[in-house]
């Protein structure tokens, strides 16, 4: 199998409320046609990582930024409104789910060191193209927190 040249780390959420079930995330993709998972790991509420497909295969988790990626998603990343009609995006993350990101972010980092730690929010267009990924150019929130200084100090 061709090696692929990793060049991103992608960190996602999977929009859902935390309690979301992987089968339910997983019946969401199959319906919407795709043959490969959104991600290459799902972490749960309890912080238990699945593996959904190998990191030598290509997934859907970002337009553009598949073939080079690797995904990473907390199932999380919204709550309900007060008046309970809708969701609403949020960093619901656990500490456990912290703590189990953490450690994908540490192992990844060994593995590919030239690759760049995003949140999927940061890969939206520079429609101003002043080099920095404003919040008013994100196309979408995921993962619902600032990536960048979250690791900094594992990017270090
Ligand atoms: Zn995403």
């Amino acid at each position: 199998m061709k090696k692929r040249n990793i060049k991103y780390i992608v960190i996602h959420c999977t929009a859902s409320l935390s309690t979301a079930a992987v089968s339910t995330i997983k019946n969401g993709w199959k319906a919407r046609g795709w043959k490969n998972p959104g991600y290459h790991r799902l972490i749960d509420a309890q912080g238990k990582a699945h593996i959904l497909s190998s990191y030598a295969n290509v997934v859907n988790g970002a337009k553009g930024y598949n073939q080079t990626g690797i995904h990473i998603a907390y199932i999380g990343g919204v709550v309900r409104s007060m008046d309970y009609r809708k969701l609403v995006p949020a960093d619901t993350r656990t500490l456990a789910q912290r703590q189990t990101l953490e450690l994908f972010v540490r192992e990844l980092h060994q593995l590919y060191p030239n690759a760049k730690i995003v949140g999927h929010r940061d890969l939206s267009p520079d429609l101003n193209k002043d080099g920095v990924i404003s919040p008013n150019e994100w196309t979408k929130m995921c993962p619902c927190f600032d990536v960048k200084s979250e690791y900094a100090g594992v990017m270090k």
